[in-house]
């Protein structure tokens, strides 16, 4: 017999056979002992698997599927210091790259000069942040300068991620989250007259809002605030959150403005690793121009003897997620993301109707004409005598992880469901979803024993 704390000397041993292997594993403090790193990563292996599998998690935004290339530049990367900006001038090159890419993407008046005003974050809570404080500041500013109060900020926006509760709560800001009208999705122009004062530092409108997956109308609320503009002498600039649509909208709906074309629009922040598919960790902030972001907000960095503006809440980050996005930019092009996405706009579509003929549901959101994903609630949750979570669990024994949740306050009654279509999920899978979502049907109508704790989802 081995004794346990001694890491097994002969690297012939089965892995299963190893000291470290038959207990479990250390979890309150560090093991005396190394061991070998064979051993210890196929034990961390087999745990993960307690995880779950990514490719049937429908409801993550964020990227799960990843070409060999993309790994293996991400290995290249391990080492990559993005603030570095003097040690690894490549990658920030790469990122500046990235920078003026989007801007193009999103008709920024910079549009191919090279000259984008904008950064990488670690994710589209970080950009927010950025993109919410140079708001505060230029209100602050405006303020100051005639003379009036700076004490009472205010951010209109509708049912914003969390990451804007966040901004609020950290920095100081009033959040006037307005309430989601019956029958609507987000937030509507004619709401902001009752919301916006001249304490409000800005308005920031969803493209792709996290509970159903539409777009909120950017041009209609802009033409709003010119309105009131017009009226009051507010001018009350607008931020996007474009975590997923930044990825989605320049591919599939040309047509739509909702960018940098609309003079009101500031800042606009993206994921990176959500529909723009690169590996997790990596977002986008960026503004109209020099004038949306105050100097204030940047540092400056000595970089090759030349002067490098930064602008970033932590200090290191990991480069291999922005180099892996310019990776994809090149890689896929225009056409390869219009591709990949109109393919998960089908399939999406493709389900939508699937779930509309499956009998007691109501689709919120049938995949046409904003993300690709589908969003539906129970058409009379009283009468069915099963609820959303009870499917949500009898997929989950299949391995779909498929989300019901209430909607945001003033909706919350309601209770949906939402799937989202990824790269990397394919027709075929969610063809057998579907079958298995009238299998679980089938199964609740026939009368499963009721857990009384979540049958009539009430407040
Ligand atoms: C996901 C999401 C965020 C947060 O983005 P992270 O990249 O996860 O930090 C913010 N806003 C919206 C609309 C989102 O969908």
């Amino acid at each position: 017999m081995h004794n346990a704390q001694e890491p097994a000397a002969d690297p012939a041993v089965d892995i299963f056979a190893s000291p470290l292997s038959e207990r479990p594993l250390p979890k309150r403090s560090m093991p005396e002992l190394p061991s070998p790193p064979p051993v210890v990563f196929q034990l961390l292996r087999n745990e993960l698997l307690l995880d779950g599998n990514a490719a049937q998690n429908l409801a993550t935004f964020c990227t799960t599927w990843a070409d060999d290339e993309v790994r293996r530049l991400m290995d290249l990367c391990l080492d990559k210091n993005i603030v570095d900006k003097d040690e690894y001038p490549q990658t920030a090159e790469i990122e500046s790259r990235c920078v003026n890419i989007l801007a193009d993407l999103w008709h920024a008046p910079s549009e191919g000069d090279g000259n984008a005003v904008g950064c990488s974050t670690t994710g589209s809570s970080e950009a927010a942040m950025l993109c919410g404080l140079a708001l505060k500041w230029r209100w602050r500013d405006r303020r100051q300068a005639a003379g009036l109060s700076t004490d009472r900020p205010n951010l209109v926006c509708g049912p914003v991620q969390v990451c804007w509760e966040k901004f609020a709560r950290y920095f100081d800001v009033e959040l006037r989250q307005v309430p989601v009208e019956a029958g609507a999705t987000g937030l509507q122009p004619h709401q902001l007259r009752d919301h916006v004062d001249e304490n409000t530092i800005g308005v920031v409108a969803i493209l792709g809002v996290t509970y159903t997956c539409t777009y909120e109308p950017v041009a209609e609320i802009a033409a709003e605030l010119d309105r009131m503009q017009a009226e009051s002498g507010l001018d009350v600039p607008l931020h996007i959150d474009a975590a997923s649509g930044g990825f989605i909208a320049p591919f599939l709906h040309t047509d739509l403005e909702w960018d940098f074309r609309i003079p009101r629009v500031a800042s606009i922040n993206a994921s990176g690793h959500k529909y723009g598919m690169a590996p997790l960790g990596v977002g986008w902030a960026l503004w109209r121009d020099q004038a949306a972001l105050p100097d204030g907000l940047v540092f400056h960095v000595d970089y090759l003897g030349g002067d490098m503006p930064t602008l970033a809440l932590n200090f290191s980050r990991p480069g291999g997620q922005v180099v892996t996005q310019y990776f994809m930019f090149l890689r896929l092009g225009r056409e390869g993301y219009r591709l990949v996405y109109q393919a998960c706009a089908d399939t999406a579509q493709y389900l939508g109707r699937q779930v509309a003929d499956m009998g007691p549901f109501t689709l919120l959101y049938d995949g046409v004409g904003a993300l690709p994903a589908v969003s539906w609630t129970l058409t009379d949750p009283d009468s069915v005598g099963w609820t959303l979570y009870d499917l949500s669990d009898q997929l989950r024994m299949r391995g779909w992880q498929v989300p019901s949740y209430p909607l945001p306050p003033d909706r919350q009654e309601t209770v949906i469901q939402r799937v989202l279509v990824r790269h990397g999920i394919d027709r075929d899978e969610i063809e057998l979803l579907a079958e298995d979502m009238r299998r679980a049907i089938k199964h609740l109508n026939e009368g499963r024993p009721r857990d009384a704790s979540r049958v009539g989802f009430h407040h």
